[in-house]
């Protein structure tokens, strides 16, 4: 792991910069739409599209977001900006959008301004840990699989909190460690966590007791992990058919070992997956 000046890690830059040990950036973007996230499946017999199932946890963040008219929405680690134009295509809010990926705020940006959301929508190169925003500046925030990544996410909910006003929501998309955990899950998880640049994961408990001592009260949780453990299944698919792509740039060991690791997602009980909401104050 190398830490930036800033506290960005550059191993999550490349990879969503497409330059990391396998470009996978950018490969599956026809398969799997848009968005960096997690389907949601109701059910074994649910067939929907990833494309259609991750939509449908933007869906669930914004029904627990609940955005008021006319707010200033956050969105931590925004991707290339499908779910917060999904946000805007349904509520009259603007967001401002922050990631560590350069070639995503490109993407972002030109997104907007092809949808026609380019007056509502900012999207900027910050890190959670050090935002570039003045206190009290927004009236919610989200983060959709963004925290994992943060090395320090007590130094990303301070900030979280000093740009958020009091009585803001706040709404998480995250991963967390559940018990009983076994060896193997527990390298099961490591293989996860270090191919896709997850740099914090713990129980759900540490996770509630830092977001109550930073302001955040009243957590509402929804545990989806077996609603989107599907995902690991399709994703590994969709490398295995681009595999010969994959591998023009990384060897072929790293290209093994990205999908062993995608696999794992859909295999292993201990990686869980919840929704926090909560409000400040
Ligand atoms: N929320 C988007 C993207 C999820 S991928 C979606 O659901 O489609 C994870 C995102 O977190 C990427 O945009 C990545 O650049 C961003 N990210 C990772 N570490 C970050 C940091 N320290 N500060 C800000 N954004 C970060």
């Amino acid at each position: 792991m190398t830490v930036g000046p800033s506290g960005a890690n550059s191993d999550v830059a490349n990879f969503y910069n497409g330059s990391g040990k396998v470009r996978v950036a950018g490969k599956i973007r026809d398969r799997w739409g848009g968005n960096l996230h997690n389907g949601y499946w109701h059910d074994e017999d649910d067939d929907a599209s990833p494309e259609v199932a991750t939509d449908r946890l933007t869906d669930l963040m914004i029904e627990r977001l609940a955005p008021q008219a006319g707010q200033r929405v956050l969105d931590i680690g925004c991707g290339i900006g499908k779910p917060a134009a999904r946000l805007l295509r349904g509520h009259p809010v603007d967001v401002v959008g922050i990631t560590i990926s350069e070639s995503q705020v490109a993407q972002a940006r030109a997104g907007a301004a092809e949808a026609g959301l380019a007056d509502r929508a900012t999207f900027e190169y910050a890190d959670a840990q050090q935002m570039p925003f003045p206190d009290d500046s927004f009236d919610a925030a989200w983060a959709l699989e963004s925290m994992f990544h943060i090395p320090d996410r007590n130094r990303a909910l301070a900030e979280t909190a000093r740009v958020l006003r009091p009585k803001s929501r706040l709404v998480i998309a995250d991963f967390v460690l559940r018990g009983p955990i076994s060896e193997d899950g527990l390298q099961a998880v490591q293989r996860i966590c270090e191919t896709f640049g997850v740099h914090t994961i713990g129980p759900l408990d540490d996770y509630l007791a830092q977001l109550a001592s930073h302001g955040f009260t009243g957590p509402d949780v929804l545990d989806i992990s077996d609603n989107v453990a599907r995902t690991g299944n399709l994703l590994a698919d969709a490398w295995e058919d681009v595999r010969g792509q994959l591998e023009e740039n990384g060897n072929s060991d790293h290209v093994d070992a990205l999908i062993t690791a995608t696999r794992d997602f859909s295999n292993t009980p201990e990686f869980g997956y919840v929704l926090v909401s909560t409000t400040l104050g």
